[in-house]
């Protein structure tokens, strides 16, 4: 068969919101980039994200802004102009699901706690709210506690991967899995990569280029495997829950109790078939990962009889998957802050630890290629041409996969 060699300034393996949001930076800046997906794109974690652009307070529930709420602070900001079309990536296609996540707690809020979010340092991102600005599932007598409004955008996965893949679906392809690690590296130089032979459905080519970004997720482990030096990945379990209801009921929140992560955190989904899915992540998906799903379906049942004792459970059904947060080892397998990427020979292997940080990891790409001095290339040699290789689908929400 004739294989063809096409040159390219970055390929980038995996069809994250990492990968996706670096191949429109790229092309924007007028790089030759392509993007390989081994599966679906948004495939990994992406797709069950609950798709919450945190502004960091989430990480502050001790009662003071931590490294994690630092990096992210500026985050929702600037989501807010692209979702408005005056930001680096243009997201007006993108649904948004609520323009805004609320902070319940059940009972009274520690001191601590009050007076931080009372406080400036916040500056005005935490509202606190009035019995009648509730949202009506807390407007009940029985409701005792206190809520907050966080301005933190929820959006809606599959629309975000959408808008991010289709201005340039061309440079997306679906390469095969067990075919995707063939990468021929110089001989006395391990670290670089010389070429890459990709196979798409029936085709097979060369690539050649000048730096290879793997934005894998939990596939950047097996893809950096042949560097010697290569960073080491952790892996922080999860047990998310889902509850399907007939009833319209849209809430988005994080409960907190007096822990540092929220004990419970909604989020509110539509799915196909015209009904409402609340999708349950924080510490009861944390703790569930030690758990059967019939016994984190029922801690889950009674959790939310407990935050809400009105609420008609009866017609629900439920569901619960297990998913893995990858980042890079960070010592005792705690959260990572901020973003990670290592340049390691012509190779880029980043994470972006959280969706809402996709950004600041393409930013630090962007300046990682220029101190490289790895520029925009003119037009290349040959190109590849859509219509020539696979086009990756778009990965389905467990919203819509688990309830069959
Ligand atoms: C349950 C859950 C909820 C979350 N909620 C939030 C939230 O509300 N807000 C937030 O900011 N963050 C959230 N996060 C974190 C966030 O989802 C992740 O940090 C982010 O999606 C990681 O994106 P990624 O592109 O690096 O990886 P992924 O989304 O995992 O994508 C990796 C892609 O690479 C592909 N791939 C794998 N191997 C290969 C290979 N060898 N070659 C080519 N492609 C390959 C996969 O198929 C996949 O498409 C959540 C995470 C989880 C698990």
């Amino acid at each position: 068969m004739n294989e063809k060699t096409i040159f390219t300034d970055v390929a980038i393996f995996g069809g994250g919101i990492a990968g996706l949001w670096v191949l429109n930076r790229l092309r924007n800046l007028g790089y030759q980039a392509f993007l390989f997906e081994t599966s679906s794109l948004g495939n990994g974690q992406t797709i069950k994200s609950q798709g919450i652009i945190h502004g960091g307070l989430k990480y502050a529930l001790t009662g003071f802004l931590t490294g994690s709420a630092n990096a992210i602070e500026s985050m929702p900001k600037r989501w807010k102009d692209c979702l408005q079309g005056t930001g680096e990536i243009d997201l007006r296609l993108v649904k948004i699901l609520s323009n805004d996540q609320l902070l319940w707690s059940t009972g009274s809020l520690h001191s601590e706690i009050a007076s931080f979010f009372a406080s400036k340092a916040l500056n005005s991102r935490v509202q606190k709210l009035n019995f009648d600005q509730y949202p009506p599932l807390l407007q009940n007598a029985y409701f005792r506690g206190h809520a907050y409004r966080l301005e933190e955008v929820v959006l809606d996965t599959p629309s975000l991967i959408q808008t991010l893949a289709q201005p340039y679906k061309n440079c997306i392809f679906k390469i095969n899995s067990t075919e995707a690690y063939k990468f021929q590296v110089q001989p006395h130089n391990p670290q670089h990569i010389v070429s890459f032979k990709c196979h798409s459905g029936e085709k097979i080519f060369n690539l050649e280029a000048k730096r290879y970004l793997f934005t894998a997720g939990e596939g950047n482990e097996q893809l950096a495997s042949f560097l010697p030096n290569a960073p080491a990945m952790q892996r922080r379990p999860l047990q998310m829950v889902l509850v399907k209801f007939n009833l319209p009921y849209t809430f988005f929140a994080h409960c907190i109790d007096n822990g540092a992560n929220p004990r419970i955190t909604i989020t509110t989904h539509s799915t196909q078939d015209g009904k409402t899915v609340w999708y349950l992540g924080g510490k009861i998906a944390e703790d569930g990962a030690l758990r059967t799903p019939t016994e984190q379906i029922e801690v889950a049942k009674k959790e939310l009889k407990v935050l809400f004792p009105w609420l008609d459970l009866k017609e629900t059904k439920w569901a619960s998957f297990f998913i893995d947060r990858a980042e890079p080892k960070q010592p005792g397998g705690k959260r990572p802050d901020t973003i990670f990427i290592q340049a390691i020979g012509n190779t880029i292997i980043g994470w972006p630890t959280k969706l809402a940080l996709s950004p600041v990891l393409a930013d630090e790409l962007i300046t990682l290629l220029t101190q490289q001095s790895i520029q925009p290339s003119p037009t290349p040699k040959e190109t590849i041409y859509a219509e020539q290789l696979e086009s990756p689908k778009i990965a389905l929400p467990p919203w819509e996969e688990l309830f069959i």
